[in-house]
């Protein structure tokens, strides 16, 4: 006679399949447990049984060749009905439930059999530690407290492999974001390169920042070899201005900055590029602009330093200036601009200072 279904049947099958024990290969520790239900018992079969959707699987087994059973012949099938308890059929071939059951009529000749519930935390069975002899006995109460004993041991082992199993899929779960994480930062990395690649303003002057600087006077410099035109370059910077830092402070030291970053906007022409080079150094490209004119501006530049309002005390600027033919590369455009301005302070600052092609 098949066993009914026991109640909590769908819960108790979840449990099973989250433990994952099904299919697994044989393990020392599950097969020590069966040799000991049968050295303690003294039977010749001893099994730890799982009861699947519609099988008997055994973890460990003694005395029993067969891997699994269907559900219909298990003896354990009914042993789970009754969690709680253990189930003890001394004479299989008396009772009614197992009479006809083919592992009693033919091999291995069942007829006594004993199986402990192995029951979890939530209380489902999943299965037994069972044993079985092929002779009708009753078990000793310190043998049934043994089966009990290692049917809890069962299920602690189970619990043990299921919170390692939970562990391994936790480690693996952090390591997948931290691989993810890994990639978005990888992706900011990226994204804050481009935005500083794109950034062509100076913070502090809204001018244009020596990046924009670099790229719009080699464009220049490519229009004007094209065109054959001229190209000048005004490299201005403040007279002793550490020494106004010094005195006044930081703080009016970049103001003082601002002011001659306007100063220089209103002076430059429309399409002059005024750009700060670097601390204290500001630079003019002028398209389109030979040796007089860009002096001309230059000059205006200087002379206009007087009319600003200074919050704190008038300064000078030292101008170096110029200008270049289709030959010329921005480096050495650039060096020039620099021996220029160089040559400016030299001569006693507050000066505008021309070094030409052959300079
Ligand atoms: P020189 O006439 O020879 O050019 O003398 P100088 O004092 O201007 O030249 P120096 O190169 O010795 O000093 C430049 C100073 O500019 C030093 C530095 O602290 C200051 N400076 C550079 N960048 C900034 C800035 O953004 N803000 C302020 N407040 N000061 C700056
Ligand atoms: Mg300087
Ligand atoms: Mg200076």
């Amino acid at each position: 006679m098949d066993a009914p279904t026991p109640l909590n049947e769908a819960q108790r099958l979840k449990a099973l399949r989250t433990y994952a024990i099904l299919d697994t290969p044989a393990e020392q520790a599950y097969d020590d447990i069966v040799k000991l239900a049968s050295l303690i018992c003294d039977v010749p079969i001893a099994l730890i049984s799982m009861i699947d959707e519609d099988r008997q699987w055994f973890k460990a087994k003694v005395g029993l060749g067969a891997l699994q059973t269907p559900r219909g012949e298990a003896f354990c099938a009914h042993a789970i009905l009754n969690p709680g308890e253990l189930m003890q059929v001394h004479d299989a071939s008396l009772d009614p439930r197992f009479a006809d059951n083919p592992l009693v009529t033919g091999d291995p000749k069942i007829r006594f059999y004993a199986g402990a519930p192995l029951v979890t935390a939530s209380g489902v069975a999943m299965g037994t530690v069972c044993v079985i002899d092929q002779v009708p006995r009753t078990l000793e109460p310190r043998m049934v407290e043994a089966l009990e004993a290692l049917s809890r041991q069962v299920v602690a082992l189970l619990e043990l492999r299921h919170a390692h199993r939970k562990l391994e899929l936790l480690a693996a779960e952090q390591q997948e974001r931290q691989i993810q994480l890994e990639g978005y930062q990888k992706q900011l990395e990226g994204l804050n390169q481009i935005l500083v690649e794109q950034n062509t303003i100076d913070a502090l002057t809204g001018l244009k920042n020596r990046r924009a600087f670099d790229r719009i006077l080699s464009e220049e410099l490519s229009r004007s070899g094209r065109a054959g035109s001229s190209l000048a370059l005004i490299f201005i910077d403040v007279d002793h201005f550490k020494a106004f830092n010094d005195e006044f402070g930081h703080i009016a030291g970049d103001g003082a900055l601002q002011q001659i970053a306007l100063m220089l906007q209103s002076q430059a022409r429309p399409y002059d590029h005024a750009a700060r080079y670097g601390g204290e150094e500001f630079v003019l490209i002028l398209p389109d602009t030979g040796m007089d004119a860009s002096m001309v501006v230059a000059e205006r530049i200087r002379d206009a330093m007087q009319y600003v309002h200074w919050q704190h005390r008038p300064m000078t600027v030292s101008i170096g200036v110029t200008s270049t033919t289709a030959v010329d590369g921005s480096v050495s455009l650039v060096g020039r601009a620099d021996r220029a301005l160089y040559a400016a302070k030299r001569k006693g600052r507050n000066c505008v200072v021309y070094l030409g092609e052959d300079s």
